[in-house]
């Protein structure tokens, strides 16, 4: 096992039979111990069974996105699909038997009480009848994800995927651009009325899920589904509030700066990915050359980060390069049995390959380390409200190191990736917004829905300027948030994180080692505490907390406003 690699991994279609046997005798077992130690000896013996299954349906899903023209892979998951939902109510069985266990107090005491917190959980988003719905939403998420990655693009005499065609954005010359970004709103038009439907019997779906457990609408099991349990929608709209009164203002400033500093009277919608007159930054090798570079930075970093990154190169846990079939996509996940974070991406010659060396890679560190030391695989994932926060520090973290991928562009790579680590806020809590808006009125008609979503631009991205374009003028941009099909109310935890990755730069800034400190001991908790809880262990400020926006963005507020200034003397 220590010499496998990724290609390597031989598939077998797992057993869900037996596992669902296995899984009934363990509940027997449960139900029947006589003292905690044989509770104990249970969790974790039943924890382990469960490792082969999920590595290889995570094999499956990794192998599927890698080409999504392999019929094998396709058919696979479309079998797993079908198939692990049925197995659920069993799953619910041990659930359940751990949930009433008698030694509840022993347990919490051991593991922590987020143990049986998670199980809870998972109670409260599951009923058998549920099972159907759960087929027909993975259904419909795999039919939205086959559209985008059928994008075939003509432009500038190649034939481009949603990826692709996104590199000319930041081009120097504006009728590029703007052609560019047409040709990128063409594809979503077109396929309006199929993303339309898909979406209208997502919103359906859900809705008839959250009612048959006893909701009024979708958006309490999504909150559910996301593993919240130490906060609600009061405070998540205390937060979108404090980012329309204390961050939407600066981005308006950062684009006026920079409509000056490109020499245009008006940032349009093309231009916003265009941040200086000589071009952005770009990544001064090609993915290999990029991967060498990140194995020297993690090793420069940390002693810790240095391993990891020899793991990730040594066993080929990493998938970076943009081929066609490929899933248009970027993820990190885990292959328990080996202990193995995975990361895919599709680079495409733009800072944003950066993004990915730093962000996914802060994902695959923190499950690395969570791997190593927590006793149960339910503690090796946190909730995303805390996940995006070791990703988004990474970038942070990284940032003393761009000149090995940007030469002496850094200084750019810098400026652009902070201002557009705050610039995306605003639009990521619209999009927040625009699922609470859809779940409480599940009746509104696809139209309709999209109009909402330009009301929210014209509330959070007052900026934003679209030109001739009907499709996008009347709110078309919402279709290409994959989350907002495959995650529902996954995307505030990209704004909430922000601000524990805005705390870390400053404290980073101040301190290295306490900073560097209180990272590790976040990633090494890994789901092992509450939201509230991990906080706490990494010392940080609660997003929620009036003027915590505020104080989270004051060092690179500082830092980009000093820079504007710099160049408009
Ligand atoms: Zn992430």
């Amino acid at each position: 096992m220590e010499n496998f690699t990724f290609d390597k991994i031989e598939y077998v279609r797992p057993d869900v039979d037996k596992m669902e046997e296995i899984c009934k005798e363990y509940t027997a077992k449960l139900r029947a111990a006589k003292s905690y130690e044989e509770v104990k000896q249970i969790i974790l013996d039943y924890d382990k069974s469960g490792e082969e299954m999920e590595t290889m349906f995570t094999v499956a899903h990794i192998r599927n996105t890698l080409n999504t023209t392999d019929k094998f892979y396709e058919d696979e998951m479309a079998f797993l699909h079908q198939r692990l939902p049925v197995a659920q109510a069993t799953f619910t069985e041990y659930a359940k038997a751990l949930a009433e266990s008698p030694f509840a107090k022993e347990i919490d005491e051991d593991f922590g009480p987020e143990l049986l917190m998670k199980v809870r959980r998972e109670l409260d988003s599951f009923k058998p009848e549920l099972i159907p719905y759960l087929q027909e939403q993975a259904m419909l998420t795999t039919e939205y994800q086959k559209l985008m990655a059928t994008a075939n693009i003509e432009f500038d005499g190649k034939v481009l995927n949603l990826y692709g065609i996104q590199s000319y954005f930041g081009n120097p010359d504006r009728e590029v651009r703007k052609a560019a970004f047409a040709k990128y709103s063409e594809f979503y038009a077109s396929n309006e009325e199929k993303m339309e439907e898909i979406f209208d019997k997502l919103v359906k779906c859900r809705t008839a899920m959250g009612k048959a457990l006893g909701y009024e609408t979708f958006t309490p099991l999504g909150y559910i589904n996301q593993g919240r349990s130490d906060y609600g929608q009061k405070e998540v709209a205390a937060f979108r509030e404090q980012v329309k009164n204390d961050l939407v203002p600066l981005c308006e400033e950062l684009y006026k700066a920079q409509a000056k500093r490109i020499g245009v009277d008006k940032i349009m919608a093309y231009d916003e990915k265009f941040i200086f007159p000589d071009g952005n930054a770009e990544p001064i090798g090609d993915a290999k050359f990029l991967v060498e570079q990140a194995r020297k930075m993690y090793h420069e970093l940390s002693p810790e980060t240095g391993e990891f990154i020899d793991f990730m190169i040594d066993h080929n846990l990493m998938d970076l390069e943009n081929k066609p079939g490929k899933a248009s996509t970027g993820y990190m996940t885990s292959l328990k049995k080996y202990k193995a974070p995975f990361v895919f991406s599709c680079f495409n010659h733009t800072i944003f390959d950066m993004q990915v060396l730093s962000h996914e890679l802060g994902h695959a560190f923190a499950g690395y380390c969570a791997m190593r030391h927590q006793p149960v695989s339910d503690y090796f994932h946190e909730s995303t409200d805390i996940a995006e926060i070791h990703s988004m520090s990474m970038e942070q973290f990284c940032y003393p190191y761009a000149e090995y991928m940007f030469g002496d562009m850094a200084d750019k790579y810098r400026f652009a990736h902070l201002q557009e680590a705050l610039t995306f806020v605003p639009f990521g809590v619209a999009v927040d917004e625009f699922q609470h808006i859809i779940y409480e009125n599940p009746d509104l008609t696809p139209k309709e829905r999209t109009y909402e979503w330009h009301k929210l631009e014209e509330k959070y991205m007052p900026w934003r300027t679209y030109s001739d374009d009907e499709f996008m003028d009347r709110g078309g941009y919402w279709y290409h948030k994959l989350h907002i099909f495959l995650y529902p109310f996954y995307y505030i935890n990209y704004t909430l994180t922000t601000m524990g990755a805005m705390e870390f730069k400053k404290r980073y800034a101040e301190d290295k080692e306490q900073a560097w400190k209180d990272y590790l001991n976040l990633c090494n908790a890994g789901g092992s505490k509450s939201y509230l809880g991990l906080l706490k262990v990494a010392n940080l400020h609660v997003p929620f907390e009036d003027g915590c926006v505020k104080e989270s963005i004051s060092y690179a507020k500082e830092i980009l406003l000093k820079a504007i200034e710099e160049e408009q003397k």
